[in-house]
């Protein structure tokens, strides 16, 4: 379940057609605790995820020659009489057990090492026929077999003379093991009731679901593996609806609850427009009409803000906060690090003192008194402002009465934390705002027909940032290049990658380029990374933000100065091994320069190893300035997991959807989805009924609660 779209529910009862799906995998005739156990690795606990675990290859049984005819070194099955066993002598295991067979045309001997002789003569008797598939060699002129794929009586050639599907696998896991649990799984797969309109599966040349599922596991070549074969088509197609449907009813739940429509009098954002220096851009105005609607409104406000760093999103962002205000009530900002925090503070501080409005600041670093202050002004209402980190959802924080939450980088909370958020105020409205500009589709797939404004327009006076790209073999013209811009007066940031597994190597790698950097250009060079306490941190920041004493101009970091303040005289970023970026974070390290007179450069270095798609990807940086553009590249090059980090984003997780194949499809699922929503919002036809069905059996049971007459 989404986070932000709602609450889980308790569970209601599935169909009992789908019982057979939603048993444990241990059902399955052959697998027990230890098979059991992998197979749940692999895919999941129940027989339902087995059958969502499509082939990636097949193997082609379907060539059966006599003996006298086989070409060695090809797949075939044959059927051999077999003659004799020869096990080897107990004491020496080296030798292998050896079965020689023949048809009416030749011989050949089935070869097993380390083979259990008990088992083998079952499998094999003396005397009798059996379909034995495999590949055979030739050994001294001899055919010879190795330990075949599949034994199998005669009664079974249809099931063995076939193409068989390849399963990817597991450690502990076999193919034939795997093979004989899907087959299980897909036996107790019911023909299920059509969910679908039929104009559409007409349309599409598509097959029911059951005869899909069966197709989709019996590949004959290689195209039927492909994500736009028909029958993967469908299935996707039923797995997006299914997560568009739930979408929307629990949003239209979420909307039900009426809201309290918040409109100010305009008292104080006419007070904060006069003290900004500037002019609002067309695009940030929008946003503040659409989101002012939304505020006023009976329902409750999800809304996306989405712009480039440095498009003016706080500016936005305070005006909503400031509409709460005028309303009497509480508006608060959360920011996913500190830096960012206190850079949203300073944007914001200074204007609502214009407005005469409290605002406070409240951080993992604030304890004791100065804390309880804080908390003090949140509970009485006295402080209807406040911005903060993930602080500000620790339990013993509670408001007088929250009306709006500003929620900055929401894709960097834990899904955890923004349950808490949440659950801080009743009915607040909520506003996400991300300069990492997600990819349309990824948006649908998420949250379904989300409000969103963007901030496509740059304010006056900024200059795009130059950017090339160079094999870290250029390394000497990189500080060459450093050595220019600070005879010139400008600033560096060098930034050093940040890899997820080992902080420690990272900070080893940052700290080694600070020493040889200090070398070459001695006191001016400076080091932050995210292990440093905060004030240290701070301090460092202090010295090349602000030019505090001993100033700094060259300073080497860690991604922490992704979000670090604006440094108008920064004019180079350095970004060693930027294949190891996603490119929509390197887009936004780059808007932390240029924000100044001069022309601004970004220098991406890349790493040896760095194949011919990660330059592409690089290139994608050094001809487009435009973040949406980016985005939608990323997801490209990319594929949609790994954008955002699926996991920690909130964003779906599909099993049969590659939003990167079945894009197209997804849009098609949300218009059928609000057109069901429009039609029958109970489920109550009998395409409400298979609906039902079909949510059960993509897990989305709690959705099937807020279908109305649920
Ligand atoms: P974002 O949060 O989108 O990264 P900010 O809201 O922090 O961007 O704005 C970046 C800077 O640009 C701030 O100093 C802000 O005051 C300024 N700014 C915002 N809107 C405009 C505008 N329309 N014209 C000029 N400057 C602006
Ligand atoms: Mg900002």
């Amino acid at each position: 379940m989404n986070p932000i779209i709602g609450p889980a529910v308790p569970q209601r009862a599935r169909p009992e057609i789908l019982f057979p799906l939603f048993a444990p995998v241990t059902a399955l005739k052959g697998v027990g605790p230890r098979i059991g156990t992998h197979i749940e690795r692999l895919v999941g606990p129940q027989i339902v995820d087995l059958i969502w675990h499509l082939p990636s290859g097949t193997v082609d049984r379907r060539y059966s020659p006599n003996l006298i005819d086989l070409e060695p070194g090809r797949i075939a099955t044959l059927e051999l009489t077999v003659v004799k066993h020869h096990a080897p002598p107990a004491a020496n295991r080296r030798i292998p057990y050896r079965i020689d067979c023949r048809d009416d045309t030749g011989e050949i001997t089935l070869v097993y090492f380390h083979g259990r002789s008990d088992y083998l003569t079952k499998t094999l008797p003396e005397g009798e026929t059996r379909l034995v598939s495999g590949t055979a060699e030739l050994y001294d002129d001899k055919l010879q077999m190795t330990h075949p794929d599949i034994v199998a009586k005669l009664t079974e050639r249809n099931s063995v003379m076939r193409v068989q599907p390849v399963y990817p696998l597991t450690e502990g896991l076999s193919q034939n093991v795997l093979g004989k649990a899907v087959s299980g799984a897909l036996e107790r797969a019911p023909a299920l009731p059509e969910w679908l309109d039929p104009a559409l599966v007409a349309q599409r040349e598509w097959t029911d679901w059951h005869t899909a599922l069966s197709a989709a596991h019996a590949p004959r070549e290689l195209l039927d593996l492909e994500a736009t074969s028909a029958p993967r088509m469908r299935l996707a197609y039923d797995e997006l609806l299914a997560s568009q449907l739930a979408i929307m009813l629990v949003r239209s739940h979420v909307r039900r609850q009426s809201g309290r429509p918040i409109t100010g009098n305009g008292r104080l954002r006419s007070r904060v427009l006069d003290a900004l220096p500037f002019e609002m851009t067309g695009s940030q105005k929008t946003a503040i009409v659409d989101i002012e609607e939304n505020m006023a409104s009976e329902h409750r406000m999800l809304r996306l803000l989405q712009g480039d760093v440095g498009s003016g999103k706080t500016v936005v962002a305070l005006m909503a906060m400031l509409t709460a205000v005028e309303a009497g009530r509480q508006a608060a900002l959360m920011a996913p690090t500190e830096i960012l925090a206190r850079q949203h503070y300073a944007t914001i501080a200074p204007l609502a003192e214009a407005a005469g409005v409290p605002c406070v600041l409240l951080t993992g670093r604030d304890k004791g008194k100065a804390r309880a202050a804080i908390l003090e002004g949140l509970a009485t209402g006295d402080t209807p402002l406040v911005v903060g980190t993930h602080a500000l959802f620790q339990s013993d924080i509670a408001f007088n009465d929250l009306a709006v939450a500003v929620v900055d980088e929401q894709h960097r909370f834990g899904v955890h934390q923004r349950l808490l958020l949440a659950e801080k105020g009743s009915m607040v409205d909520v506003l996400l705002m991300t300069a990492t500009p997600i990819p349309r589709t990824l948006m649908l797939a998420a949250y379904g027909d989300l409000d969103e404004s963007q901030l496509r327009e740059k304010p006056a006076g900024r200059k795009p940032v130059k950017t090339t790209t160079a094999s870290v073999d250029r390394l000497h013209d990189a500080v060459a290049g450093v050595q220019r811009q600070l005879d010139a007066g400008g600033k560096v940031f060098w930034v050093c990658p940040l890899v997820e597994e080992s902080e420690t190597i990272d900070v080893a790698a940052a700290t080694a380029r600070y020493a040889a950097l200090r070398e070459r250009f001695g006191e001016r060079v400076g080091l932050v990374h995210g292990k440093m306490p905060g004030k240290e941190k701070d301090a460092v920041m202090a010295r090349f933000a602000d030019g505090v004493a001993p100033e700094i101009d060259v300073l080497v970091a860690t991604t922490v100065i992704e979000v670090g303040v604006d440094v108008p005289e920064a004019t180079v970023m350095v970004i060693e091994h930027a294949e190891r970026f996603g490119l929509a974070q390197l887009h936004q390290l780059r808007g932390r320069i240029g924000r100044g007179e001069r022309e601004a450069t970004c220098l991406l270095l890349y790493g040896h190893e760095t194949g011919q798609t990660g330059r592409e990807r690089l290139r994608v940086l050094r001809d487009t300035d435009d973040g949406f553009e980016i985005a939608e590249q990323d997801l490209r090059l990319r594929g949609a997991g790994d954008v955002l980090g699926t996991r920690q984003s909130g964003l779906p997780e599909f099993r049969l959807v590659s939003l990167e194949a079945h894009g197209d499809l997804l849009a098609m699922a949300r218009d059928d989805a609000r057109l069901i929503m429009d039609k029958d919002p109970g489920l109550e036809s009998a395409r409400g009924d298979a609906l039902r069905t079909l949510l059960y059996l993509f897990e989305r049971d709690a959705a099937v609660r807020y279908a109305r007459s649920g």
